[in-house]
């Protein structure tokens, strides 16, 4: 079983991704990879977080 050690520097409240901590709201990852879908991004929406992996475990399900 992998450990799942807190990133307290990447907060993060997106349960359905795997690296997500889940009892708190926080990224497990040592460091992320943050991207946009646009051309030009203007507003948060506009960005996303690449190293999102989604949840398989059943967990949130
Ligand atoms: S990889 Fe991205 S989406 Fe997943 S928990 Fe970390 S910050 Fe959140």
């Amino acid at each position: 079983m992998n450990e799942m050690k807190k990133n307290s520097n990447i907060k993060c409240t997106v349960a359905q991704c795997r690296n997500n901590m889940v009892t708190e709201d926080y990224c497990c990852l040592d460091c992320i990879h943050v991207g946009t879908h646009e051309a030009d991004p203007t507003v948060p929406e506009c960005v996303d977080c690449n190293s999102f992996v989604r949840r398989t475990d059943g967990i949130m399900d």
